[in-house]
């Protein structure tokens, strides 16, 4: 490993964009000095930054590499989505390790565990889904809490018969968090009222994938986000995180329990921030099943998009997260031919979060303090790796990246690196490019050139969220 000098460039954090040198030493930031101010010679490459913003790595809270999903696998591997998300400027991902109903949450986590061990590339860490709530996985937050380094518990009110938990088994879930200062995230999708739209839109004959959009309505996830809201209040404000939102009315209902002070906090998706019911979702034939994704894409004729841009500047959204959750359009997506609910849920986006959030600030929808928040600080302060991860400082990981305000990407599937046969975001081109990427001190990632490898990533211990009282 080399040291190195980063020279020329404008560091962009929270707290603004400083033209500074950064100097990293073995897998650290060392020391940030004034444009010039740093060392002249020593034992370090020189980095030159010279018109290029220098960003701390991304931090994706929210993947799902090989999730097992309606009869068959998410496609990327531990391997190729870690590989994946490292060319897109992410340098820590926070995958989701699964408890299947009746299943030990331990022996699911040590599942999760085999998957990920030597195949990352870039560092890792794990939430943990709760596939049912009962006495034993009670005791089990509590112990991987005290030992696992796992903070955050994703509950499901959607998914009857697969991950549902009912609401008697979310307050337990809520209660014991309250008591040892886990995060309880939710996919907040009122379930079982969908799965009746569902059987009765199949009996119609309609089985298009748009119809997966339409059978999840708006109203069903403002009223499962209201509802966890309402029981995280009966939980002694129990920290609440909303994932994946998507409609406007579920924002409203986050931002008043913002507006209370509330321990409510909540993502997007960047799919939810450019993609549509009808453009996408609602292409003609079964093209549209590259969107089927949960929450579902909203209609572009009402105030979704805007309304999100507006959350993600107001704080009401704290976190830009993938839901990265690929499938193969051949024998993946088409298991739903004749049938939308036999679609796997599930978009790839883990390579292209930080451009296309950074198409935000080129549109003058983001500024580029809150962009590097929304990518990076908030997610490592929120699910406790900051100030390791998601920040420019001397003590911090040496993950960072130069970003070209004045290179362009064009996104296909002829030039990605997720294990995908199609591209969501196919044709899309992004005022900006990740130039360098550089994971604990390693480059990793410079021009098109791959200098990372598998078994780099290491496993992260998380501590609790940095924003609970
Ligand atoms: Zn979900
Ligand atoms: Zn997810």
């Amino acid at each position: 490993m080399t040291n190195i000098l980063i020279k020329g460039g404008t560091v962009v954090g929270p707290q603004g964009a400083i033209p500074a040198d950064v100097l990293v030493i073995g897998e650290k930031i060392s020391a940030i000095f004034m444009p010039g101010d740093g060392p002249v010679e020593g034992d370090f490459e020189v980095l030159d930054a010279t018109g290029k913003y220098v960003i701390p790595g991304g931090v994706d809270a929210h993947t799902h590499m090989e999730l097992p999903f309606g009869g068959t696998f998410a496609s990327d591997t531990f391997d190729t989505g870690t590989r994946a998300a490292a060319f897109g400027g992410t340098t820590t991902i926070i995958d989701f390790a699964v408890q299947r109903t009746g299943e030990v949450v331990q022996d699911g986590l040590a599942a999760w565990h085999a998957k990920a061990a030597g195949e990352c590339h870039i560092d890792y860490a794990f939430h943990q889904i709760l596939g049912g709530v009962d006495d034993e996985s009670l005791k089990a937050m509590d112990q991987l809490v005290a030992d696992e380094g796992i903070t955050s518990f994703k509950l499901f009110m959607a998914y009857p018969g697969v991950f549902y938990s009912d609401d008697g088994q979310i307050l337990r879930a809520m209660q014991k968090a309250r008591d040892n200062g886990a995060m309880i995230m939710m996919h907040a999708e009122n379930g079982p009222a969908i799965d009746v739209l569902v059987k009765q839109a199949l009996e119609r004959g309609e089985t298009d994938p748009i119809h997966h959009g339409l059978t999840r309505p708006e109203a069903l996830e403002a009223e499962a986000t209201s509802r966890a809201i309402w029981l995280a209040s009966v939980a002694a404000d129990c920290p609440l995180y909303i994932v994946h939102l998507s409609a406007s009315k579920a924002l409203e209902q986050v931002a008043a329990a913002r507006d209370l002070g509330r321990n409510v906090f909540a993502e997007t998706c960047p799919q939810y921030l450019y993609l549509t019911l009808e453009d996408q979702l609602g292409a003609p034939g079964f093209e549209g099943a590259k969107w089927v994704c949960s929450t579902p894409l909203r209609s572009k004729h009402e105030s979704h998009r805007a309304d999100l841009w507006r959350g993600l500047r107001s704080n009401d959204l704290s976190v830009v997260s993938t839901d990265h959750c690929p499938f193969c359009f051949k024998d993946q997506k088409e298991l739903g031919i004749g049938d939308f609910s036999k679609i796997p849920n599930g978009i790839g986006s883990v390579e292209h979060r930080v451009d296309l959030l950074y198409q935000g600030v080129v549109d003058g929808k983001l500024s580029l303090s809150r962009w590097v928040e929304t990518i990076a600080t908030t997610p490592a302060r929120m699910f406790g790796l900051y100030p390791r991860k998601g920040v420019i400082a001397p003590g911090s990981d040496a993950d960072i990246v130069l970003y070209d305000p004045s290179a362009r990407t064009r996104i296909s599937v002829e030039t990605h690196h997720m294990n995908m046969d199609h591209s969501a975001w196919e044709g899309y081109e992004i005022a900006g490019k990740v130039d360098t990427v550089i994971s604990r001190g390693t480059v990793i990632v410079s021009g098109d050139a791959y200098h990372g490898r598998k078994g780099h990533g290491q496993y992260l211990r998380r501590g609790l969220s940095d924003y609970l009282v």
